[in-house]
């Protein structure tokens, strides 16, 4: 069975992607964070083209993310660490470690053996971490660190909170028995090299969104949904169309309506804003995005019929200002009804 909506994925788009965050990380590892199904990608596809690039670390968020993945053979840190449900995945797949995020999680894992870990330290997000202070107090000697790492609140916006970050990692790194430390994201990477320590966690960027406009390598589009016509129909001067009516044809206009909607992450927000498009021609979105449809205005290629395929436009960053939703939301929210094409 096929689906009437799919996602072209660039394969060597990804790639590259991690090759140039590679590039930009100097003398660091270069990791990824593959959560949520590799913001929305597939981890697993995410994951065998990068562990053959060359990836070496990967993260994600839960243990389920950790089980998924772990027949892959890979290197996992799990970001959100580990509750007392947690211990028992953790003891058996191999190849994942936790992130530990509290002294709570610390004690824990210590009463288990206290095999290889990570630890986040919170340097300012007030998200998840310990804190200087706890460390200062001996809350993780003697534990075997493999990663100390840090994040940053604000890697995507010049202003002091980074500069504060990167010195408090630095200053508890320096007391702390950890093998290696990490603190950039994609927009940390893009902060230069006094951010980029030992090992780099970039997510957005790898799927093609771009942290800042001023980020200092191409990134490349990965992500390109596209739909099937199901009906193509002739809107006459004065017809509206779709929900409450919002758009009102102000001549005779072709339009085809697509398999594609906001249970789909085809965002409401691109009502009347979004494009999508057939060879090199514009096709707007015109009317409400419905659930599982769209409507667009096919003038300028109007041969196209049911059955057809066309492409959205889906620059994550024009994506992001058309539709008021984050890159990181329109990545995570392209849904399960999509087959996943990978080239
Ligand atoms: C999600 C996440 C990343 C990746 O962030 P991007 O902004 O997508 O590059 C890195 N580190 C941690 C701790 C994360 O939670």
């Amino acid at each position: 069975m096929t689906a009437p909506l799919r996602l072209r994925l660039d394969g060597g788009a990804l790639v590259d992607n991690w090759r140039a965050l590679a590039a930009l990380s100097g003398d660091a590892a270069c990791g990824a964070a593959v959560k949520a199904d590799g913001y929305g990608l597939g981890a697993r596809e995410v994951v065998v083209r990068l562990a053959e690039a060359g990836c070496r670390d990967f993260f994600v968020a839960t243990w389920a993310e950790a089980a998924a993945l772990a027949p892959l053979g890979v290197t996992l840190s799990v970001l959100h660490g580990v509750r007392a449900e947690d211990m028992a995945a953790a003891a058996a797949i191999a190849g994942a470690r936790p992130v530990l995020n509290t002294a709570a999680q610390v004690a824990r894992w210590r009463a288990a053996g206290g095999g290889a870990c990570d630890v986040m330290l919170d340097t300012g997000m007030n998200r998840l971490g310990v804190s200087a202070n706890e460390v200062a107090a001996g809350l993780l000697d003697g534990l075997a660190i493999e990663t100390l790492m840090s994040h940053l609140a604000c890697g995507d916006e010049d202003g002091p909170m980074n500069a504060r970050q990167r010195g408090a990692l630095v200053a508890v790194g320096e007391r702390v028995a950890a093998r290696r430390l990490s603190l950039a994201n994609s927009a940390g990477i893009g902060l230069g090299r006094d951010y980029t320590f030992d090992l780099t966690r970039p997510g957005l960027a790898l799927y093609g969104g771009l942290p800042r406009a001023d980020f200092p390598a191409a990134i490349r589009q990965v992500a390109w949904p596209e739909a099937q016509i199901l009906q193509r129909r002739t809107l006459h001067a004065g017809d509206t169309i779709g929900y409450n009516a919002t758009f009102t044809a102000p001549r005779d206009l072709p339009v085809a309506i697509l398999n594609i909607g906001y249970a789909d992450g085809y965002w409401r927000g691109f009502s009347g804003r979004g494009t999508a498009r057939a060879g090199g021609a514009a096709l707007p979105v015109i009317g409400r995005v419905s659930m599982d449809l769209i409507a667009v205005d096919i003038s300028a290629a109007p041969a196209l019929d049911e059955g057809d395929w066309v492409g959205l436009d889906f620059d994550l960053s024009r994506a992001a200002a058309l539709s008021g939703m984050s890159q990181y939301e329109l990545l995570t929210g392209l849904g399960a009804r999509f087959d996943r094409v990978w080239s």
